[in-house]
């Protein structure tokens, strides 16, 4: 009921069948469920079905926000992007490490790599070309990172990290040839369990208002 109120089916559809030629194999749908399940908890207690039973709200209603929070950015409804609101909440990361830990590769694209050699001269022999993307080097070392300090859980080159990093959680896709930020659907990081959480609570509302108003 909910995302009927916000998006046309067919519109929806079209989304979805969108996302799933993205996703590239099983992995990205599991992350996407644990997430959903993991945001659901969190929602139920900030939205409780039972509260707004009379409006006819049941916990499908909340799975259904959960995954328009997930595959669609507020800005497609009038709100802002989920660059926007993430800017917002630098205390969503908890700074676990795991991004640093376990992301591969590290992009550095060719306009930044003369900037971060600039002022980081000693980096010239740890970065090396990505065969895989030719806009694009990557470091040597990335799994871990060796620029995470595991001890301080500080990045060691933090002021000029590459731009890949800066924008963390959000990576950069190409849709329809333009650039656009999409989340980075990861069940383990608590910036993005945090940006779904609060995209989902928006629509909620939203949807809320729409149904009084109907
Ligand atoms: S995985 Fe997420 S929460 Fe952990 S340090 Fe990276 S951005 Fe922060
Ligand atoms: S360069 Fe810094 S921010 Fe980027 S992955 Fe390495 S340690 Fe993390």
């Amino acid at each position: 009921m909910f995302r009927d109120l916000l998006i046309p089916e067919e519109l929806w559809e079209k989304v979805l069948q969108k996302s799933l030629k993205k996703e590239k194999g099983e992995s990205t749908q599991i992350s996407r469920n644990l997430i959903q399940k993991l945001v659901l908890k969190k929602l139920r207690k900030k939205r409780s079905v039972k509260k707004y039973r009379k409006y006819g709200v049941t916990r499908q209603d909340l799975q259904e926000i959960i995954e328009m929070a997930q595959l669609l950015g507020l800005e497609f409804f009038g709100g802002p992007s989920d660059f926007e609101i993430i800017q917002n909440h630098p205390e969503w990361c908890n700074n676990c490490g795991k991004c640093c830990r376990e992301s591969t590769p590290i992009f550095i694209h060719r306009d930044e790599l003369n900037p971060l050699l600039l002022f980081n001269p000693d980096l010239k022999n740890e970065i090396i070309a990505n065969p895989a993307y030719p806009e694009h080097y990557k470091f040597k070392e990335d799994l871990p990172c060796k620029f995470h300090d595991i001890e301080d859980k500080k990045c060691s080159i933090y002021d000029s990290r590459p731009q890949v990093c800066q924008s963390y959680p959000l990576i950069l896709v190409e849709v329809e040839n333009k650039p656009h930020y999409i989340p980075h659907l990861q069940p383990d990081c608590n910036y993005i369990i945090s940006l779904v959480l609060e995209k989902s609570m928006i629509l909620f509302d939203e949807s809320l208002k729409k149904l009084n108003s109907n």
